[in-house]
C-alpha cells in the first residue's frame, strides 16, 4: 500500500550488519569467493522461521562477509539509501565495533568508517537524518564493555553529535546483566543515551528489573516484560511511570520465533495502554522486510486506522535521541509531508 510508503518515518532500531539487502550481499559475497558462502543463507525468506540461536548464527556469516573498511562503507551508505528510499526522514543506526587483524580494521576505525558513511551520504543530498548508537555486545563480556563505552565517550564528543548513544544487544542467552552494569552507569553518566535489549526471552526478569533501576532511555523489544508473558506488574509500573519507550519489531519476533504470531505480538499490550512504542524494522536484510512494511503488517494485524498509523510515526520523533531543535524540524516536516487524505 502507497500510503505506508508515502509517509515520512523514524527508524530507531536497526543494527547495521542485520540490516544489509540482498542486493548488497550478493556483492559481498562476489567480493569473497574463496568464503563459499551463498547469499540465500543471510536471509530469512516470508513464511521461513528461524530460532533465535539460529538468527545468531546468521549473523556470524554476514561478518564473514564484512571484515574490511571498504566492506563496512559500503554496506552503511547502501543501508542508509535503502532506509531513505523507504520514507525514513530519521534513522538511528547501531553497530557493534569489531576488529579484524586480517584486514587491519580496528574498532576505531570502524566507528569512524560508518562515521564516513553518514557523511558521504549526507554530502550526496540523500534525504535523511543519521545518528549512531554504537553496540555492546553482551557476549563479550564486562571488559569490552568498559572498553567500547569509552570509545562511545571519544566519539560522542568528536562526531558533531552523531554519536548520540549506547545499544546492548547481541544473544540474551549468553551473559548476564549484572556483570555490564558498571559500563551501562558509566555510559548513563557520560551523557550517552541508552537503548537496551531488554526481556528478548523469557528467562531475563531479574536482568531486566537491574537494567531498569539505570534507567535506560528506550527498550529493546521487550517481548517478555509484562505479566500475562511472565514478566511483571511492577516491571510495567516502573516503565509506564518512567514512561520509556519500546521498539518494537514484529516481524524479526516472529520469525526469530520469540512471538508465536503477529496478533500475539506485545505490541497490543502496550499499544492498548497508550504507551510509547516505536515500530521499528531490527534487520530488514536477515528478516527480509522494511520500515513500511512493519507498519502496514502492525494496521492491518490490530485495525489501526490511518490516522492512528500517522500519530505512531509522529510520536516516534520525541522517542528518539535527536537533539530538541532537530526533533522540532522533524516536526515541521511531517506537518508539511502530511498526506491530504488524512
Ligand atoms: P552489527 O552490530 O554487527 O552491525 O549487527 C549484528 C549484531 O546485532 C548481532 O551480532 C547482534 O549482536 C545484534 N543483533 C541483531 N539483531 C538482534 C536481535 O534481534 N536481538 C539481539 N539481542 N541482538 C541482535
Amino acid at each position: 500500500d502507497l500510503f505506508y510508503r508515502q509517509i515520512p518515518k523514524v527508524e530507531l532500531h536497526a543494527h547495521l550488519n542485520g540490516s544489509v539487502s540482498f542486493v548488497t550481499m550478493e556483492k559481498l559475497v562476489a567480493r569473497k569467493p574463496h568464503l563459499n558462502i551463498e547469499s540465500s543463507r543471510t536471509a530469512i525468506r516470508s513464511g521461513q522461521r528461524r530460532t533465535l540461536a539460529e538468527c545468531f548464527q546468521v549473523f556470524k556469516v554476514i561478518h564473514q562477509l564484512v571484515d574490511s573498511e571498504e566492506d563496512i562503507l559500503m554496506v552503511a551508505k547502501s543501508v542508509i539509501e535503502e532506509f531513505a528510499a523507504d520514507g525514513v526522514k530519521y534513522l538511528e543506526l547501531r553497530s557493534t565495533p569489531r576488529e579484524e587483524p586480517k584486514t587491519g580494521l580496528t574498532k576505531r576505525r570502524y566507528i569512524e568508517t560508518v562515521l564516513e558513511a553518514i557523511h558521504q551520504c549526507k554530502q550526496e543530498g540523500v534525504d535523511i537524518d543519521v545518528r549512531f548508537l554504537v553496540a555492546v555486545d553482551r557476549r563479550n563480556g564486562p571488559e569490552v564493555a568498559m572498553e567500547t563505552v569509552k570509545l562511545a565517550e571519544d566519539f560522542m564528543l568528536s562526531s558533531d553529535g552523531v554519536v548520540v548513544g549506547l545499544d546492548l544487544s547481541g544473544d540474551p542467552t549468553v551473559g548476564h546483566g549484572k556483570d555490564l552494569l558498571p559500563a551501562l552507569q558509566r555510559a548513563r553518566n557520560s551523557g550517552l543515551k541508552l537503548a537496551l535489549h531488554m526481556s528478548e526471552v523469557p528467562s531475563q526478569k531479574e536482568e531486566s528489573e537491574l537494567l531498569l533501576d539505570l534507567p535506560p532511555d528506550r527498550i529493546g523489544h521487550g517481548t517478555f516484560l509484562h505479566p500475562e508473558a511472565g514478566g511483571s506488574d511492577s516491571l510495567v509500573d516502573k516503565i509506564c511511570k518512567l514512561n520509556i519507550p519500546l521498539e518494537l519489531c514484529l516481524t524479526s519476533n516472529v520469525k526469530g520465533q520469540t512471538v508465536p504470531s503477529y496478533d500475539k505480538h506485545h505490541f497490543q499490550y502496550w499499544y492498548e495502554r497508550q504507551h510509547p512504542c516505536v515500530l521499528c524494522t531490527d534487520d530488514k536484510g536477515v528478516f527480509c522486510t522494511d520500515l513500511s512494511q512493519e507498519y502496514q503488517l502492525t494496521a492491518s494485524t490490530f485495525g489501526l486506522s490511518q490516522e492512528a498509523v500517522w500519530t505512531l510515526s509522529l510520536q516516534a520523533i520525541h522517542c528518539s535521541f535527536a537533539p530538541e531543535a532537530l526533533k522540532h524540524s522533524l516536526v515541521q516536516r511531517w506537518a508539511e509531508l502530511r498526506p491530504h487524505i488524512l
